[in-house]
């Protein structure tokens, strides 16, 4: 068994379904689970309709509504009745949001759910139109459960023995399960969800749940590339990564897949394929426990607005809790620290631009010397740590010659992961000449 996850562009239209069909016919053979997102921009559509509601007690789903409706007429789908009631109930929804004038977190993942409930029940009626036995399921008619942290829910360990009780049978008698990605419901069954692009990590924990061979995730480019395609045009896709190299790349901007979508499979070493199904012919990349060569440098990212917040004691140098005392008040403001810098009177980290830190910055003057710099990028080098000094030569001469200033470095405990700061400004710049370094010019 294998479990093939499509990502929005790749079933945006009429046209997008009947291809993504084609790919997933070629499977059967290989017993596949299907999981998708929502159409195209739907989610986005779906939270512009309720900051509509709130902000002028009005919204339509007419976009939404038309994209659905005419997809079904286009593909010649008669499953008007199972797409019809969600869209009333969908309607109804955003009048009591106009009303109350208030979203939380839980209605939030109740409205966004919406998307991926449609377009897995239009996908399936297509697949039994060309004779392909296939089955709409949501996520928790699969075996999804999870805790009630809206908007980024986990998936609870109950689910690990639901889902292959629940997805087994239906493989087994040759049916085609279509699991809508992204969403799961609670214990007290209220819908959540798993974070934007959450159905990349529904298609891992279905995989490790199943024990599935693989798990392919299907988007719109050629896989994981050595660089943001953006910022670096020569970025070629690679072959392989290892979990630690693409959960670090998921994070740091390269936003190719799920930050957590690695999780589930590290336990299990179920290999995942990142695929485009634009080019189905193009090999892809294969993310897998190990590999045997590792390359100096794997891949070149960054992160743009990121504020640096540099730390200097000067009363408690060599006290023991100075540290603890930087941290807690971080967390005491809900704010979450991304890379860490130390020497023994000082402690940069870096945040988010879109945190407001006047009230740490007023806590943390309690006890040290507060500076707050805005404007900054992380720039993030995957690529085999034991080979650090070679890389960071190479990488400070580039940036040297270029005249970018190199400010913060953190290796982390991470094996692969070498971070630094740069002004925003010149961030696409270096990632451009630490590529070229490594990689050569095209
Ligand atoms: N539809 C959701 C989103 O846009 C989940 C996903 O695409 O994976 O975030
Ligand atoms: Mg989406």
């Amino acid at each position: 068994m294998i479990v093939m996850k499509f990502g929005g562009s790749s079933i945006a239209n009429a046209d997008r379904i009947r291809d993504m069909a084609e790919i997933v016919k070629k499977h059967v053979p290989r017993k596949p689970v299907l999981t998708l997102s929502a159409m195209g921009d739907t989610t986005d559509h779906l939270l512009d309709a309720a900051y509509a509601a709130i902000n002028t007690g009005s919204s339509s789903i007419d976009e939404i509504q038309e994209l659905h409706l005419e997809t079904i007429a286009a593909l010649g789908l008669d499953v008007e009745n199972e797409i019809t009631p969600l869209l009333e109930e969908l309607k109804n929804l955003l009048i009591g949001v106009s009303m109350i004038k208030e979203l939380t977190k839980k209605t939030q993942d109740y409205l966004m759910s919406f998307g991926e409930r449609l377009s897995t029940r239009i996908a399936a009626a297509y697949f039994r139109a060309v004779s392909v036995n296939a089955k709409a399921l949501d996520a928790w008619d699969a075996g999804f459960l999870s805790d009630d942290n809206y908007s980024s829910a986990w998936i609870l360990k109950e689910s690990w023995e639901m889902i292959p009780r629940k997805l087994n049978p239906l493989v087994k008698a040759g049916v085609l399960p279509v699991v809508t990605g992204f969403i799961a419901k609670t214990t007290r069954n209220t819908i959540t969800t798993l974070g934007r692009g959450g159905s990349d990590l529904t298609a891992t924990v279905i995989a490790a749940a199943c024990g599935a061979e693989e798990a392919q995730v299907w988007k719109d480019v050629d896989g994981i590339l050595t660089a943001d395609p953006r910022i670096v045009p020569e970025a070629k896709p690679l072959e392989a990564v290892t979990y630690e190299e693409a959960a670090e790349l998921a994070y740091y901007g390269a936003q190719v897949l799920h930050p957590r979508s690695m999780q589930p499979c590290v336990k299990t070493s179920t290999p995942v394929l990142v695929k485009n199904s634009y080019n189905a012919r193009s090999p892809g990349t294969r993310i897998v426990a190990s590999l045997e060569k590792p390359a100096p440098v794997r891949a070149i990212t960054s992160r743009k607005n990121v504020t640096l917040v540099d730390i200097v004691s000067t009363r408690m140098v060599g006290q023991a809790g100075f540290l603890e005392q930087v941290f807690s008040t971080f967390a005491k403001h809900d704010v979450s620290i991304d890379m860490v810098a130390t020497s023994e009177v000082s402690i940069s980290v870096t945040v988010d631009a879109t945190y407001d830190l006047s009230g740490l910055r007023e806590d943390m003057l309690k006890i040290a010397q507060v500076h707050i710099k805005t404007g900054k990028a992380i720039v993030t080098i995957i690529g085999d740590v034991e080979r650090s000094s070679e890389i960071l030569n190479r990488t400070f001469s580039v940036c040297a010659a270029a005249g970018v200033q190199a400010q913060m470095l953190s290796q982390g405990a991470s094996k692969v992961n070498i971070s630094f700061i740069v002004n925003d400004a010149q961030s696409d710049e270096a990632v451009r000449r630490i590529h070229r370094e490594f990689f050569g010019a095209s």
